[in-house]
């Protein structure tokens, strides 16, 4: 059985109806596999449709745009480029014409091309779309083999094509961002006053996390440092951002616009569950009228419990010592005592000093594993007294259901860097590609990046719509 596929063109620039054949199927059918189209049927067939449907469309276009507004003449060609224009369905390479302008339009430029002003960018939106989206969960490769495999783009779309136009979408995302601010203007007193009370509070956690970089200069591991937070409020979905620390310029607007995008009010209660490093508190210190600056529970807990495994490695008589010592030290965090934290944090210090002294006179080599546990516990008081003013009664805020953890953060970074950035990737990031993507990868998370190309293209994808509803 032979099928031809034929498309009819009605209303075409000038021409009565007529048909074009784009496709023919022509095959035995004695096996499962010869049932149905197949999938280079598909592609050929839509390829072959998208040919025929743009050409038409432009000609259309211009025939339409080819008079004149004022007096209606018809506009000479002045000549033609060559113009490619990408598309999910394949490429299309155009002649653009070029015109001259009737001399009654009064312009400064003697010639224009009618085509540009219609393709404002050489990429078909949806193309743009879909690179982006699987951009931000797979590496450039992965994109580009998914998308020969299903459908009919081009050969030559390949990962650095795709890199560039996944960039750009992300320098777009980027440009939507309004100005930096330096602090939070919720307006005038007695519009905070008048504005509606709140419903219930949001939290927001902050963490770091590292990426791999392209450039390693001398004696440095080439990484850099990378923000997530993850904003969550007691109803409607959490939302995640990033950014890389060295090159983002606006960190406090893209924190606000995630908090305006959940409906946060100016008399919201807001509280900032922070993992205590020095980058991720000066963001903290972005002031909401109503904010609250706590270091997460969970990395307390995270480096005591690597403090009592550096201590169960001791052999001496000081483990029992050191061990209810710095579980002591735990229990009085948990109760947001800070100052006998330290009290007990410097004997411990000292204890470890007399141990060390009395193995030096009873002749033993020094312990190599007390000296580690001297440096790790000298730190973490060093890391209690910088955040002193973010810890807080823990226990009280358990026992009241508030949140005392980003044990969820922790999650929110691994869900917005490690999987696209980190894991088994030996892929090496410049700081502007990776912030880049980490903007994509943050909107495909938060289910908003089909919202912005709506915004940017109006009516984009409404006719699928259309059909899903027919
Ligand atoms: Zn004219």
């Amino acid at each position: 059985m032979k099928v031809i596929i034929q498309i009819c063109i009605e209303g075409a620039a000038s021409r009565p109806p007529f048909t074009v054949p784009i496709h023919t199927i022509d095959r035995r059918c004695d096996q499962v596999q010869d049932v149905g189209l197949a999938l280079e049927d598909a592609k050929s067939l839509l390829g072959q449709l998208q040919q025929t449907l743009v050409r038409e469309q432009l000609e259309h276009y211009l025939t339409d745009y080819r008079a004149c507004p004022h007096c209606g003449k018809q506009r000479a060609i002045k000549g033609y480029h060559p113009l490619r224009f990408r598309t999910a369905f394949g490429d299309i390479c155009l002649r653009s014409p070029r015109w001259n302008r009737c001399l009654c339009e009064q312009c400064r430029e003697a010639t224009f091309c009618p085509l540009s002003e219609l393709l404002t960018v050489h990429t078909a939106p949806e193309l743009a779309y879909l690179e982006a989206k699987w951009a931000a969960q797979g590496s450039f490769a992965a994109v580009g083999a998914l998308l020969h495999d299903v459908l009919p783009v081009d050969q030559a779309l390949r990962q650095e094509t795709i890199r560039r136009h996944v960039l750009a979408t992300a320098e777009r995302l980027e440009a939507q961002l309004g100005p930096e601010q330096f602090a939070y203007d919720g307006g005038c007193q007695r519009e905070i006053e008048a504005s509606p009370e709140p419903a219930a509070p949001i939290t927001v956690g902050l963490d770091g996390g590292y990426i791999r970089g392209r450039e390693r200069l001398p004696g440095a591991n080439g990484c850099f440092e990378v923000i997530a937070g993850k904003s969550i409020p007691e109803e409607g979905a959490a939302k995640v951002f990033a950014f890389v620390h060295r090159i983002e310029r606006k960190p406090k607007r893209r924190l606000r616009a995630v908090l305006e995008s959940q409906g946060v009010l100016p008399r919201q209660h807001i509280t900032f569950l922070c993992d205590g490093g020095d980058t991720v508190r000066e963001l903290g210190a972005y002031v909401h009228p109503r904010s609250e600056h706590i270091l997460d529970w969970f990395h307390i807990a995270m480096r005591v419990e690597q403090l009592l495994q550096t201590t169960r490695g001791l052999q001496g008589a000081e483990k029992a010592v050191l061990l209810t010592g710095i579980e002591c030290v735990k229990w009085f965090l948990w109760h947001g005592n800070v100052i006998r934290a330290d009290d007990t944090l410097n004997n411990l210090l000292e204890e470890i000093d007399d141990a060390r002294e009395r193995q030096r006179r009873a002749g033993f080599p020094s312990s190599v594993v007390l000296k580690k546990l001297a440096r790790a516990l000298d730190e973490f008081a060093t890391y209690v007294d910088n955040n002193a003013g973010a810890i807080v009664n823990y226990g009280e805020r358990y026992r009241c259901g508030e949140r005392i953890s980003t044990g969820f953060v922790e999650s929110a970074v691994n869900q917005v860097i490690a999987k696209r950035f980190v894991k088994k990737q030996q892929m090496r990031w410049t700081p502007r590609g990776a912030h880049l993507l980490l903007q994509v990868r943050t909107q495909v998370l938060n289910g908003e990046l089909r919202a912005s190309f709506e915004k940017w293209y109006p009516r984009f994808g409404a006719q699928v719509q259309e059909l899903l509803a027919a």
